[in-house]
């Protein structure tokens, strides 16, 4: 499941591609994906320019000429291919898609992007831009993590009452929008606070240093991802998904990477979701 580290990392892919272009075509290959798609996509987006390409929690939102905004959502599986030099059969035979091709965007420039995925849990919809922080997937979200409103203080004041486990907490998207249960682990593993530990039982000075290990670990991330975006480029053109050094998650079993700690990493389910943890460092 793609996190916002990795939607970032497919946004920047796409702005160059995309941001200030038109859009000569779109090709809608089915009517829903995890939910119907919106009437008449297709022919909203032809001859559409791009005027911004903007990131809201996990949405990647396209800004249109057109006063409306195309939300796209990942999901489990969902991938952007980008073919700059399209083959011979894409030309030939406009309609061609490989197979879980479900929406594709035929740019002015010949530059052909598909929006790929074999899972359909991925979801898009278009919304007038100046309502988009009431359209239902947007309106619950809270503050994102790098904004302004994301603080200390908020931080401290959302958590004081919150008697659930820490974990839990920071997956809320309410909380704070677009943290995902990997780097939930590894924020906590920076900050030495144990994913069992109450919200409310934690001392102010420790919930406030969340805040801002919660941006180190995101922005690490996306900087790593932007590295496997130039690799990636050179190959295949697909974004989506890459390859990160995690301190806990998925290392169950393994030796802490905290020097003289020599713990082995923990895995607990809590919520449904596996939380990975240092017994010894994370208290
Ligand atoms: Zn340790």
């Amino acid at each position: 499941m793609p996190e916002l580290p990795e939607v970032e990392t497919v946004r920047r892919g796409l702005q160059p591609v995309m941001e200030g272009k038109t859009i000569a075509r779109a090709d809608v290959m089915r009517p829903d994906l995890r939910w119907p798609l919106p009437d008449r996509m297709a022919e909203r987006l032809t001859g559409r320019r791009i005027t911004a390409m903007r990131r809201r929690s996990k949405y990647i939102l396209l800004d249109l000429d057109s006063a409306e905004s195309l939300i796209i959502h990942l999901g489990m599986s969902g991938r952007m291919q980008i073919d700059s030099e399209p083959s011979a059969d894409f030309h030939h035979n406009p309609t061609i898609a490989l197979k879980h091709d479900h929406v594709i965007f035929h740019m002015e420039n010949g530059t052909r992007i598909a929006f790929n995925d074999a899972r359909r849990f991925g979801a898009m919809d278009l919304a007038p831009t100046d309502q988009l922080e009431n359209h239902w997937l947007i309106e619950k979200l809270g503050p994102e993590p790098f904004g302004n409103t994301f603080n200390e203080d908020y931080l401290v004041e959302k958590l004081r009452h919150k008697n659930s486990p820490i974990k839990s907490a920071l997956l809320d998207q309410r909380l704070v929008a677009g943290l995902g249960n990997i780097y939930v682990c590894e924020v906590l593993f920076r900050t030495g606070i144990s994913p069992k530990r109450k919200a409310s039982a934690i001392s102010k000075a420790r919930v406030a240093s969340l805040v801002p290990a919660i941006r180190d670990v995101l922005s690490e991330a996306i900087e790593s991802g932007g590295s496997s975006l130039r690799d990636h480029r050179q190959t295949n053109g697909e974004l989506g998904y890459f390859q990160h050094n995690f301190s806990v998650y998925d290392r169950e079993g393994e030796t802490c990477r905290t020097e003289g700690c020599g713990t082995k990493i923990a895995r607990i389910v809590q919520s449904g979701r596996s939380s990975f943890y240092c017994p010894t460092c994370q208290r």
